[in-house]
């Protein structure tokens, strides 16, 4: 296949899903926190299933922080590493409770307890700020090398490929492979002939 220009052939796929909500639910700043600390290595089905009792017993910074792990554990029970993360959900409540505002930079995210670099451009593009870096969870882990845009299995450096590969203002492609990955390029039985990349991809178009 001839050499392919990244910016270009990411159009399709940011037309697709440029702006898309993500599928965890939540309404303001403080929910979307708990709810991507919550769902790391959680489907987002199951957060969206109990945040809402979460949030009516805990409904703010405020009331978070004055909790205990012992009452949180009924709450999110069942997701993966909850005893961990309910000491670094009271802890982040204790820290941003003091903040006007609630800093939203990548280095002052993940220096909080339980918030990766993966979670901090999570909650960046939720909260409508420009990029920093570009969302690499486990389906773009798939998707980009299976694209040809990036090679290996490390986060991050298939975080800094893509960087490299994309100018800033399409850096939302991250999330757009996720999107692809959820519905398109599973991992068994992608939907090849359906996906907007297979132009491009090298997964499909290897040996043509
Ligand atoms: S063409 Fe197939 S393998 Fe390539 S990104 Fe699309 S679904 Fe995935």
């Amino acid at each position: 296949m001839a050499k392919v220009i990244w910016e270009e052939a990411v159009k399709p796929l940011l037309k697709k899903y440029k702006n898309k909500k993500h599928p965890i639910y939540y309404s303001n700043i403080y929910q979307l926190i708990v709810v991507v600390v919550l769902s790391a290595r959680a489907t987002d089905k199951y957060i969206n299933q109990l945040s809402p009792k979460f949030f009516k017993s805990l409904p703010d910074f405020e009331s978070l922080s004055n909790s205990s792990p012992e009452l949180l554990y009924p709450l999110i029970k069942g997701v993966p590493g909850f005893n961990k993360k309910a000491v670094w959900l009271i802890e982040i409540a204790k820290q941003l409770k003091k903040k006007k505002e609630i800093p939203l930079s990548i280095k002052e995210l993940s220096s909080l307890p339980g918030i990766g670099r993966k979670s901090a451009n999570v909650i960046r593009r939720e909260a409508g700020e420009k990029p920093e870096g570009v969302i690499v969870d486990l389906h773009v882990l798939r998707v980009a090398p299976r694209l040809g845009i990036a090679e290996g299995d490390d986060p991050k450096k298939i975080e800094d490929q893509l960087m490299q590969a994309l100018p800033q203002k399409d850096w939302d492609a991250g999330m757009a492979m996720s999107f692809l990955g959820r519905e398109i390029c599973r991992p068994t039985n992608p939907d090849c002939p359906e996906c907007v990349m297979n132009g491009v991809c090298k997964y499909y178009n290897k040996g043509k």
